[in-house]
This record gives structure tokens, sequence and C-alpha cells, in this order.
């Protein structure tokens, strides 16, 4: 007899059949919390029954326990804020990942455009073992064609084709599309030239570190230039993108880089827009960069929105 509650039963039974599943089933939140995950995901990364942790910190846990992914970093934060840089930006994504206790999976991320991600990798250990390297190496080379070398979060080739996406995504009357910024540290060749290059590329790593801290999964931040950083905030108004940005510029103006000058500090200024239905991702960017270039006559330190 069929069941007076069918899309009940379908529920009740794809819960049982995903807690019995030796495929690894996760959900995490769009702040990256761990919602939900089955036995088998618990047990490869090492996690309680009913242990809800962020992405990240289960990362960390594994990683100074060596259990886990495998991890071939000695900068564990690095390491981090790098892959964070590129997590959970597209709505789909597969690659193979290795544990530390030898197996091998094949990992799937679906993302939704509220930021929820369901995760289900299978073991794939028996399976196209001979080549695995030469994928491993493919896959490590995108990672590096998408990230910036010297401060590790996404490069300009990433956040542009991010931007690209954003722009051609159909979007409903009267919803914010979200907002960029562009942002470019003061005087920075005075700060070079005063305290050399290297000091100067601390000062980029130190923008770097700050910026992404403020960053949500959707979000996008990273490196297009020299000196020179972009913010992509999805679905976020002018105004709250100006309240996020000013809680960055907050956090830069106290900053202190440079260890061997204590007093030193820095500043930066914006320039920050709304994407607008129709935009092409040059006309926004075009925009945006209008208000940097004021934002640098009108006396540094601050952001322009146009
Ligand atoms: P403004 O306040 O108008 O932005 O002045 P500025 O001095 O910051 O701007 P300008 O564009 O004249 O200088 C940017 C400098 O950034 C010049 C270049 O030598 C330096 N630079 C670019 N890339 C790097 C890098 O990777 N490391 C370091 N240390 N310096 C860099
Ligand atoms: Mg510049
Ligand atoms: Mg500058």
């Amino acid at each position: 007899m069929k069941s007076s509650k069918p899309a009940d039963a379908i529920i009740d039974n794809l819960l049982s059949l995903q807690a019995d599943s030796l495929a690894l089933v996760a959900v995490y939140d769009e702040d990256d919390m761990l919602r939900y995950a089955n036995g088998s995901f618990r047990v490869a990364y090492h996690l309680a029954p009913g242990e809800e942790l962020s992405w990240g910190d289960i990362m960390r846990r594994n990683y100074h326990a060596g259990v886990g992914t495998v991890l071939k970093t000695t900068d564990f934060e690095e390491w981090l804020r790098s892959t964070q840089s590129r997590r959970g930006k597209t709505a789909f994504r597969s690659f193979e990942t290795d544990l530390n206790d030898g197996r091998w999976l094949w990992m799937t991320e679906t993302v939704q455009s509220n930021g929820w991600m369901l995760c289900i990798a299978s073991d794939i250990t028996p399976l196209r073992a001979d080549d695995r390297w030469l994928r491993q190496d493919r896959d490590l080379a995108l990672r590096a064609s998408q990230t910036d070398e010297l401060t590790g979060i996404a490069n300009r080739r990433f956040i542009m084709a991010r931007l690209e996406a954003l722009v051609s995504k159909p979007a409903p009357d009267g919803v914010d599309i979200g907002c960029i910024a562009v942002l470019d540290i003061d005087y920075f060749k005075s700060i070079n030239d005063r305290y050399g290059h290297q000091f100067g590329d601390v000062v980029l790593l130190d923008f770097a570190r700050h910026g992404h801290s403020f960053v949500r999964r959707l979000d996008c931040f990273g490196r297009i230039g020299g000196e020179e950083f972009m913010f992509i905030l999805p679905d976020t108004n002018l105004e709250n993108g100006i309240a996020i940005l000013e809680r960055v510029f907050a956090k830069i103006r106290t900053s202190r880089p440079l260890p061997a000058y204590p007093e030193f500090s820095y500043t930066c200024s914006a320039g920050m827009t709304a994407l607008k239905p129709g935009d092409s991702a040059q006309e926004a960017f075009a925009r945006a960069d209008k208000g940097l270039y004021r934002a640098k006559l009108e006396g540094r330190d601050r952001i322009v929105a146009n």
C-alpha cells in the first residue's frame, strides 16, 4: 500500500539510507559550519557523533593530530587561507583527495546560491591508481593558476572569473546582486623605499590576512595587482558593503605588521560599487576603480562609493 505521506516517507528513507551509506555525506551552512554528517564522514574526519565544527576547525584539528585529509604543508594557517579563498565559490567542484588512513576519495561539492554546501565522497582507493599522481599534479597546477603566489589568496584570474559569473547570473527584480570594492594600499611605494621591498611584502601579506578574515564563504577576496585587492560581496547592498569595508579599514589602521618597527602603521583607500542588472564585469570594475581614484584624490584612507 502506498504511504499516505509520500514526501515524508521519501525524506525518512533518504535520511536513513544516508546514515547507513559507505559514501561520505556532509552538509555545511553558509558560514561553513558542519550541520549534518553521516557516520562514514564522521569516521573519516574524526568527528564525534553530533559534533558541529566549522570546516576550518575540522581541518585544523585533523592537521595537528595527523588524521583526516593529507595536507602537504608546513604552515597550516597559510594553507587554510589559500584554500578558503577558493572553497565553495562555484556551484560544483569535484576532486581526488587522500586521507591519512591511506584511502583515496572522490569528493564532490555542490553549493546552493544561499551558500549551503553538500559534500559527497566515495572511496576510490582501488580505482585508476596508476595515474593518480598525474591527476593530482594537474589539480595542483589548477590551484596554482588561481592563487596569488605571495599572499596565498585568490589571484586576479580567479576573482575576475567570479565577478563574470556573478554579473551573468539572472537576478530577479529588486534583489541585491551584490557589490564589489577595489582597494589599494596608500603610499606603498614609499613603504618599499623606506623599509625595503621585503618589508613591503610583509605589509602585503598582513593586508591579505586581515582582508581574508572578513569574507564569508560566498564572498571573494583576491589580489588583482601589485598592492591592489578586490572584494566581491554577493547578495549585499551598498550600505552593508560599506559597513563591512569600514571594519576592514579599522583593522588595517590598528595593524602593526613590522615587529622591527613597532610604530609603523599603514592605510588603504577603496572604491566601491553596487552591481546593477545588465552590468558587465568590466563596467562594474571601472565604476569601482573610479571610486578608488576619487578616494586617493580626496586624501586617501577612505571609501568612495560610485
Ligand atoms: P598611492 O597612495 O597613490 O596608491 O601611492 P602608491 O605609492 O601606493 O602607488 P604606486 O602605484 O605609485 O606604487 C605601487 C608600488 O607597489 C610600486 C611597486 O614597486 C610596488 N609593488 C608592486 N608589487 C609589489 C610586490 O609584490 N612587493 C612589493 N614589496 N612591492 C610591490
Ligand atoms: Mg596601486
Ligand atoms: Mg597604492
